[in-house]
């Protein structure tokens, strides 16, 4: 098959020339987002293959019915960023790679705490700089803090496994339970409850009209003073500007983020030598309890290409005929959300 990628970086050529050894497709790499004025690039192609800030919208689904492509593959496991209703109308496939590391994403949700516990961002520049001080570098143990997880599906559920290994007390909301979990001492509880009681805050489920938001100006009001949250799950279950102003009155103690709300402009691209105009980010730089990282929880080696494997077996099973495994639909989507 002929699989023209949008919003391609060297690392995605490695892997899936790697992983291609064993399939034999041809790929096209283009560094462009999947925009109404770039399809034309997937002229001739028989797929396109994208990412999490590639918005394949009405528009754009569209214009790719109109030069002849049948599927859309994703390279990754969220999907708030295609309309599936015009996708199903239209006829086109889409398929995703639902699980390829939880690992790397759980991990990272759990660098993303210890660091902004025991502030190793900043003993990092300290120490380089010649200083040893340890004033304002006090952490605290994970050891007996109560920690909520919304959404324990294979991410979050990994997260509350390495936190047991901690001894914290876990708190979990799902809209389904998962009775593994339970087995180890995970308590699900209402939403409401949770927040009230957390020490720590970990995000994980998808980003639906549900969860849109879920942490804002009233959810926040309801939790504990200096609470941590950490969201590597999708910008948009936070509100930012919410975060902000609860950063400000110390309602927020640290605040840990490998996603957010506008990162489409900013993240994966280098932009050291522009002005960044997002105030609201800008903003958020500027707090010393404020640690983020950009859309990296996914990023090791083994994730990679597991990535790059499955999402080239899955157009294999396209080409050859045989039923889709990971295909999504709108009606699927959001029963299963
Ligand atoms: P998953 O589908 O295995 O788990 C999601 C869980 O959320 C499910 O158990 C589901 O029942 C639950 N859920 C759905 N709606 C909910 C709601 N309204 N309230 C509470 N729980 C709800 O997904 P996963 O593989 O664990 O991934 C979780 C999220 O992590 C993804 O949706 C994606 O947005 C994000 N992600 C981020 C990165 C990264 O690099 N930062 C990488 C992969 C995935």
């Amino acid at each position: 098959m002929k699989i023209t990628f949008f919003s391609a970086h060297p690392y995605d050529e490695k892997y899936f020339s790697l992983a291609n050894e064993n399939f034999g497709h041809q790929l096209i790499f283009h560094k462009t987002r999947l925009t109404e004025n770039t399809v034309e690039l997937a002229r001739d192609s028989d797929a396109v293959c994208v990412f999490v800030n590639d918005d394949v919208n009405v528009a754009v689904i569209n214009a790719l019915k109109a030069i002849g492509i049948s599927i859309i593959a994703l390279r990754c496991a969220g999907f708030n960023n295609i309309d599936l209703h015009n996708t199903d109308k239209l006829g086109i496939h889409v398929i995703r790679v639902p699980a390829y590391s939880p690992y790397a994403v759980a991990e990272h949700t759990i660098a993303l705490m210890l660091s902004l516990n025991r502030k190793t961002h900043r003993a990092y520049n300290r120490v380089r700089d010649g200083n040893f001080s340890l004033q304002g570098l006090t952490g605290f143990d994970m050891f007996g803090k109560t920690v909520g997880i919304v959404g324990t599906g294979r991410i979050g559920s990994l997260t509350l496994k390495i936190l047991h290994g901690f001894g914290c007390t876990l708190l979990a909301h799902d809209i389904q339970q998962n009775e593994a979990l339970k087995a180890i001492g995970v308590e699900y509880v209402d939403l409401d409850n949770l927040l009230t009681q957390v020490d720590i805050l970990s995000l994980h489920c998808p980003l639906t009209p549900q969860t849109f938001h879920l942490i804002d100006e009233n959810t926040l009001s309801s939790m504990k003073d200096g609470v941590m949250i950490i969201n590597t799950s999708r910008g948009a279950i936070v509100d930012t500007s919410a975060a902000i102003s609860a950063l400000k009155t110390g309602k927020i103690g640290y605040l840990g983020l490998d996603v957010y709300e506008q990162e489409g402009d900013l993240f994966f691209h280098d932009l050291s030598d522009t002005i960044i105009h997002d105030d609201v980010f800008e903003r958020l730089l500027t707090f010393p309890n404020v640690l983020i990282t950009g859309h990296q929880g996914f990023f090791t080696k083994e994730a990679l290409l597991n990535i790059a494997t499955a999402t080239l077996g899955n157009l294999n099973q396209y080409e050859s005929g045989k039923p889709l495994i990971n295909t999504l639909h709108a009606e699927q989507a959001f029963a299963s959300k």
